[in-house]
């Protein structure tokens, strides 16, 4: 399956986020110079956010580094905040700097469960050979 790096990750914050935000905005992805990403307000408390494959994409997973991704968490975090914070200040760079912090512990502690499930697995394993 060839899902897109930008729409997962998208996604994961919003699902971590999910509890802090009024609403989860919906997602397009665009081919736009100017900006890495932007969010746009629709109405009846529903908005559009916009992120830039040209500024953002890396293309396949594997060509991704740490940095690319802590980028684009932080540009995710950034329109995030500003669905609680329309404008730009101390509150809203606390709102995105808090936002990206919470999602990057999340993603560590799933990061860490993973591990620990393999070990038990490895476990289980040795004890019914045994
Ligand atoms: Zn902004």
């Amino acid at each position: 399956m060839n899902t897109s790096v930008l729409t997962d990750y998208y996604y994961i914050c919003a699902d971590i986020l999910k509890d802090y935000l009024p609403c989860i905005p919906k997602l397009k992805l665009t081919n736009a110079k100017g900006y890495y990403g932007q969010i746009q307000y629709d109405g009846n408390n529903e908005f559009t956010i916009r992120l830039s494959k040209w500024n953002l994409d890396c293309g396949k997973r594997k060509y991704w580094d740490d940095e690319d991704i802590d980028e684009l968490i932080d540009t995710i975090c950034h329109e995030f905040a500003h669905i609680l914070y329309w404008k730009h200040g101390t509150k809203h760079t606390d709102t995105t700097n808090q936002m990206r912090n919470f999602v990057n512990s999340t993603l560590k502690i799933l990061e860490c469960e993973a591990k620990l499930r393999i070990i038990d697995g490895f476990q289980k394993e040795s004890k019914v050979a045994i």
